[in-house]
């Protein structure tokens, strides 16, 4: 899979500790009427628990410049309430977090859970979006960060 190239994102979601996220590659658009979209989440991340029993969450399509977002969250951390020092974000009109400087930012609303061995698909529904200023997009290719040009 590491020669599948991806754009990267940062899943985000309220827990019971307020905002999280979690780096993410596996990601897709799936239907347009209505808008779905799926990512897949291990089932041992605390995002997975997360986004089960809150039935939202946000998709933050990284820009170039946000490699530094991508290495912390994908970071197993114990203080997930500190994650987002020092992070800029917005809540969207769902309550769920908007990083700043993200080339797009998708809030969805959870249609379906289906599992899938390890992993759970979190298929939700798009409910608001916002565009970011950014034009170039954070790559990630045989364990390595890239940018789009
Ligand atoms: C480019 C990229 C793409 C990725 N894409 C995906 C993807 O599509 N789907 C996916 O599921 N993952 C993906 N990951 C991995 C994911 O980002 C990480 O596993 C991330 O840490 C998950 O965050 P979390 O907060 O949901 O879970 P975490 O809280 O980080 O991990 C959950 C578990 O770890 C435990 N834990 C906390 N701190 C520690 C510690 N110090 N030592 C040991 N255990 C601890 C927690 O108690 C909890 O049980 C990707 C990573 C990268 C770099």
């Amino acid at each position: 899979m590491g020669n599948w190239a991806t754009g990267v994102t940062v899943v985000t979601s309220i827990g019971p500790r307020g905002p999280h996220g979690m780096t993410a590659n596996a990601f897709l658009s799936v239907s347009l009427d209505p808008p779905l979209v799926l990512v897949s989440v291990g089932k041992e991340n605390d995002s997975y628990a997360i986004i089960q029993s809150s039935g939202r969450f946000a998709v933050n399509i990284l820009s170039a410049d946000q490699e530094a977002l991508s290495l912390r969250f994908a970071t197993r951390r114990a203080d997930h309430e500190r994650a987002f020092d020092g992070v800029p974000y917005v809540f969207g009109p769902g309550g769920q977090p908007w990083l700043e400087g993200a080339l797009g930012c998708l809030e969805c609303s959870l249609q379906r859970a289906v599992d899938a061995q390890d992993h759970t698909l979190f298929l939700g529904q798009v409910t608001a979006l916002r565009e970011g200023a950014g034009s170039e997009a954070l790559v990630y290719f045989r364990s390595h960060y890239t940018k789009t040009r």
